[in-house]
């Protein structure tokens, strides 16, 4: 498994990713076996299985036809493991993963009500009233916004340098606003906004972030401990202590590189497959994918990367908006838009 690597990559995932403007429970663990349409979402009782990967449900063909963009990375390679061992679905290798938990409830947008994007560039923080919003609805407010931008919750002139912005944020700190903490944190650390380089502070105001129970500050903690990065020795218990604190707050990155750190440092492949399910079904593709390649190497059952699958697109589907798509074009068209936002 390239689980290694993914960990490698993803690791960088917040510390370059930061820009300043910047589940429910599924059959099992339900009782009921209620099946859902990956597409529109609905459920029923005359749902059709996909007949390539036979894991996921439509209500129809035009159902089937419309999610096949974002299906076939999954189906394709499902159906070729499936046609490799002449159609069985398990291999009686699997391992028991139990039944799938529960994403902790993640932070929504308080305009639109949705779970905010997994990445921080597809999220907006105003430092005049401390709210995160999901791009979408900063990026239709700002299309309508007059000559000079203002935040889309409290209506609020964004500052108009860096200076401004950095005296708004130490308002913030001084406020204890985690976001805040977070985000002058980084600053420091990066020499940003005028500011020094200063790594001892860096680090002093993430600890004030990821005690104050932020999961992206623990995360980005969990991320330094782990590489030795930021002046901080490299270690692996400090890193595992705030992947799992960061996890509990339902920080999916963090679920992943659990995932991995339980795959290449102790070999625990239950373990693993435990945190990359729960974050697949959070909504994350790279987990799936792993996921799928346990499936191939005989480690996950059939039945488990199915579950995990269908809650992968309820999530995702519960995450969508029409305002989220525009944004996500909009990225897409000026070249801003990076392949692992679609984590
Ligand atoms: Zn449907
Ligand atoms: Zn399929
Ligand atoms: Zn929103
Ligand atoms: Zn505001």
């Amino acid at each position: 498994m390239a689980a290694a690597q993914q960990l490698g990559s993803m690791s960088l995932g917040e510390s370059v990713e930061r820009k300043d403007n910047d589940t429910e429970p599924t059959a099992k663990n339900n009782g009921a076996r209620t099946k859902l349409c990956s597409a529109c979402g609905k459920n029923s009782d005359a749902l059709q299985k996909c007949r390539a990967c036979k894991c996921v449900w439509y209500c129809d063909k035009d159902c089937q036809n419309r999610h096949w963009k974002e299906h076939k990375k999954e189906c394709k390679p499902i159906k070729m493991a499936l046609a490799k061992r002449g159609g069985k679905l398990d291999l009686g290798t699997e391992e028991d993963v139990g039944p799938l938990g529960k994403v902790p409830p993640r932070e929504e947008c308080p305009i639109c009500m949705r779970v905010l994007p997994i990445y921080k560039p597809l999220q907006s923080y105003y430092t005049c009233c401390g709210k995160t919003l999901c791009g979408g609805c900063d990026f239709q407010h700002q299309m309508k916004s007059g000559e000079w931008p203002t935040c889309a919750f409290c209506r609020t002139t964004l500052p108009k340098s860096d200076e401004e912005k950095l005296a708004r944020l130490s308002k913030r700190v001084e406020r204890k606003d985690p976001q805040g903490l977070m985000r002058v944190a980084m600053n420091y650390g990066y020499g940003e906004l005028g500011l020094p380089v200063d790594q001892a502070k860096c680090i002093d105001l993430l600890r004030q972030s990821a005690g104050l129970g932020f999961p992206s500050a623990q995360y980005q903690l969990g991320n330094f401990h782990r590489l030795g990065k930021m002046g901080l020795q490299q270690n692996e218990e400090e890193a595992l202590r705030y992947f799992k604190e960061a996890s509990e707050g339902g920080h999916l990155l963090s679920l992943h590189n659990l995932g991995c750190m339980e795959e290449d440092e102790n070999g625990d492949h239950v373990a693993a497959m435990r945190h990359w399910q729960l974050s697949a079904s959070g909504g994350s593709i790279t987990s799936t994918g792993i996921l799928i390649t346990c499936f191939e190497d005989g480690l996950l059952q059939h039945s488990d990367l199915a579950e995990s699958l269908q809650a992968m697109y309820r999530s995702r589907n519960e995450m969508r908006s029409e305002d989220r798509d525009m944004f996500v074009e909009y990225l897409k068209m000026t070249g801003e838009y990076k392949e692992q936002y679609d984590f």
